[in-house]
């Protein structure tokens, strides 16, 4: 079988099923943002890992050094944020090839740095190799989390409110202008109108004091981050808890400065929105009774829809008619065979 016939996620289960031992002191492990581990009877040690690759998740006509650190950082950062976690400690492990400086490494980490610092989150270690091809970065985060504080992906409820902060789509929208720039074809898109969504994309802000203030609050039932884009990762929630949910779409938070530049985009705004990846923003559900907490915490956010029973995931649009809301972010296998998958934005309906 091929692996772009199992998707990435299906060949994840796969490699789930070979697992030979499990551990109950493994409180989570394959399949959440990341695994949460028993330390003592109230502390559990947050573990995350992510990989990113030269040409696959960056490309340097379109990013430096720095913010290839920076955006490095945030995206570890932001799987602690999606438990609840403090981040702590981390680990960097790079692949360097013959095209890159020892100034440009020292400017990656000074990028890495300067987010990391903003959280207290100290290097204790890694790894340097030589690589053949393409820069390679592989970046564990150690964060912690007081164990009744802890949100999964797993927890959403029928009746539980969908909830996402800050806007969608920004960093989707950001690449695509990077790519026509790159192309010569960014003429129509002003660059003061640009700017904050090519921020979004090449150094994302993850919602770690968000995250934080919402598990301590006790107020969510699952958190996810929106990694791969709102309607693969609402998918996760759903998947892993068991439930179906339906989304409105005028509800979904666009920035001023994606509505105001879609016109000149290939797709409609709501298309980044649903189907973009690397907002870094926070997917949570919360039980009706428990809005009022949330809306204590004074976190911009906003509820988009609400959980339901069964398996379906349904988009509500604007006229009321109900789509079925397809799960179209990133996959990095389906790719392969979809080239539409590779933009980050097939269209979810
Ligand atoms: P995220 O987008 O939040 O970083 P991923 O989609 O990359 O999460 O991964 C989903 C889950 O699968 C995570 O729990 C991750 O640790 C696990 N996972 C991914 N690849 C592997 C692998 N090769 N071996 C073990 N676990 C993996
Ligand atoms: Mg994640």
């Amino acid at each position: 079988m091929r692996i772009s016939d199992l998707g990435e996620f299906g060949l994840i289960r796969n490699i789930q099923r070979l697992s030979l031992r499990k551990s109950s002191s493994a409180l989570i492990g394959i399949g959440d943002d990341a695994a949460a581990l028993k330390v003592s009877s109230s502390k559990t040690l947050l573990v995350t890992t992510d990989m990113l690759l030269e040409k696959i998740h960056f490309d340097f006509s379109f990013t430096d050094f720095h913010s290839l650190g920076w955006k490095s950082a945030a995206a570890n950062l932001s799987d602690i944020a999606a438990m609840g976690g403090v981040p702590r400690y981390c680990l960097t492990s790079i692949g360097i090839p013959d095209h890159v400086s020892v100034e440009q490494i020292r400017d990656f980490y000074r990028g890495f740095h300067s987010l990391m610092k903003t959280h207290k989150t100290v290097l204790v270690g890694g790894d340097t190799c030589h690589s053949a091809k393409g820069m390679v970065i592989s970046i564990t985060v150690l964060g912690e989390v007081d164990k009744r504080n802890l949100l999964s992906r797993a927890g959403a409820k029928p009746g539980d409110r969908v909830f996402v902060t800050g806007t969608l789509g920004d960093s989707a929208a950001g690449l695509e202008i990077l790519k026509k720039r790159a192309k010569g074809q960014g003429g129509m898109i002003k660059g003061a109108e640009a700017r904050p969504l090519i921020a979004k994309h090449i150094r994302p802000v993850p919602r770690v004091a968000a995250g934080r203030a919402i598990a301590r609050s006790r107020c969510a039932s699952a958190m996810i981050d929106i990694s791969d884009g709102l309607s693969s990762d609402l998918a996760h929630i759903c998947e892993q808890s068991g439930v179906g949910a339906e989304i409105h779409s005028d509800r979904i938070p666009i920035s001023p400065a994606l509505m105001k530049l879609s016109a000149g985009l290939t797709m409609p705004a709501l298309c980044y929105a649903l189907s973009g990846g690397e907002d870094y923003e926070l997917l949570f559900t919360v039980p009706p009774r428990k809005i009022k907490m949330l809306q204590s915490l004074r976190i911009p956010v906003t509820e988009i829809g609400s959980v339901k029973r069964g398996k379906a995931l349904t988009l509500v649009e604007d006229t009321g008619i109900k789509k079925t809301l397809q799960a179209t972010g990133y996959d990095h296998f389906r790719r392969m065979e979809s080239p539409q998958n590779a933009q980050r934005g097939r269209l979810p309906l």
